[in-house]
């Protein structure tokens, strides 16, 4: 589904991702693990199409992407839930789920919405509050959920875990579970490696921009190196 080969991309003159190959395949959930700037986020945003690229091709369901502006991306399925949420602050949880369905024009828009009062029942319970007054998690269960009301082949999933308490973070991990149950295709960027390998296929980690290992979330959880410096085990 997404082929990522030899991606590189910089600011300015610093280059920052160094001939990036990755692969994710339809229902995969695929992790992207690595720590404080090792360049996750700018190769998701290099995917997305808000960091330009100075070599290398992204191929999507089979057509080249890499020159197609953001918008042209998200219409061909591929959907970002930004780190740092950013919901829409002043507006119902109702009406920002609506409208991450704004590019949508068939009729299953009320029962993905209910999918998602199902898989949050937060968001249910606030529905009809302002989205700036949710807690970090809610926010966070919130950008997910509108994320998914777009009806994305692939979603990318930007630090979902990021600044929840633990009880949250499992509660963001089984949904992206039961996301994978329903066949959506996930690239999941996490610099909590452990919680983010056990629930994917395989995994990726990114060192100073270049991938150094590779393989399934098992394979990796169990590999000295990544246990040693991603999860803090020897
Ligand atoms: P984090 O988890 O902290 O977001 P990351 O793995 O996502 O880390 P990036 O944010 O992609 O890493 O950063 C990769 C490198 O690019 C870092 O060295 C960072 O300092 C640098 N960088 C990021 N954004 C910019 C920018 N706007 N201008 C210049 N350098 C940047």
């Amino acid at each position: 589904m997404l082929d990522v080969s030899k991606l590189r991309s910089a600011y300015g003159r610093i280059e920052v991702l160094h001939d990036v190959s990755l692969n994710v395949r339809a229902t995969e959930v695929v992790a992207l693990i690595g720590s404080n700037g090792a360049g996750k986020t700018t190769l998701l945003r290099a995917l997305s199409g808000v960091q330009p690229i100075t070599s290398g091709e992204i191929n999507f369901c089979g057509e080249r992407i890499d020159r197609l502006p953001s918008h042209r991306r998200v219409a061909r399925g591929m959907t970002q839930s930004p780190e740092g949420r950013q919901v829409f602050g002043p507006l119902t949880v109702a009406d920002n789920l609506r409208l991450g369905a704004y590019m949508r024009r068939d009729k299953d828009i009320d029962n993905d919405r209910d999918h998602v009062f199902t898989m949050f029942p937060v968001l249910y319970e606030k529905r009809n509050h302002a989205a700036e007054g949710l807690s970090g998690g809610q926010q966070q269960m919130l950008a997910i959920g509108r994320a998914l009301m777009g009806k994305p082949k692939l979603l990318l999933l930007d630090e979902p875990s990021l600044g929840l308490s633990p009880t949250l973070v499992d509660q963001i991990l089984e949904a992206i579970a039961s996301l994978k149950a329903d066949g959506v295709t996930i690239l999941l960027i996490e610099q909590n490696a452990n919680a983010a390998l056990e629930i994917s296929d395989r995994g990726y980690v990114l060192e100073s921009g270049r991938i150094v290992l590779e393989g399934s979330g098992r394979e990796l959880l169990s590999d000295p190196k990544v246990r040693a410096a991603y999860l803090g085990l020897d």
